[in-house]
């Protein structure tokens, strides 16, 4: 199917190319392993108040898990953190419909390049790939929150 190979070409060109890479400054840090394939990252997040300053990160691991990292951060940074979490569970959706969500333009508008991992949610153990770095954002933002205004410099 043409949709497929289109969807594989933007997994692959964020895993080559992958947006925002590189760990900086942040107001809390995880360090989330998916076992089942092999894939690590390392996430850093930044807000200040409810916006998403900066996500970063290192990985290593399939062009998937690490393709996702990249989307991620285009999806999420710069954005308030309400809305981030909104997109979040779009994806979340659409990873855990077992490929039965075939994605519409409104979807495609929330998701931009994340449409792409819709044919990955076929395969229950590639899923886990995909929503890594998702979930250790959700991690990540979950303890910067937790820190509150403390606003210690790790
Ligand atoms: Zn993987």
């Amino acid at each position: 199917m043409k949709l497929d190979s289109m969807y594989q070409e933007v997994i692959l060109d964020h895993y080559k190319h992958p947006h925002g890479r590189g760990l900086r400054d942040g107001d809390a840090e995880v360090h989330h392993v998916n076992p089942t394939c092999g894939d690590e990252i390392t996430l850093r997040v930044k807000l200040d108040g409810s916006k998403i300053v900066d996500v970063s990160y290192e990985g290593q691991g399939c062009s998937i898990s690490q393709a996702s990292a990249s989307v991620l951060n285009d999806l999420v940074v710069g954005r308030e953190l309400e809305d981030a979490l909104k997109v979040q569970e779009v994806f979340l959706e659409l990873m855990q419909s077992k490929g039965k969500v075939e994605p519409d333009d409104a979807m495609e508008e929330v998701l931009e390049d994340a449409v792409a991992f819709a044919g990955v949610s076929k395969y229950p153990a590639r899923v886990k790939c995909a929503l890594l770095s998702w979930m250790a954002w959700k991690d990540a933002t979950s303890q910067a929150l937790a820190n509150g205004t403390a606003r210690e410099t790790a």
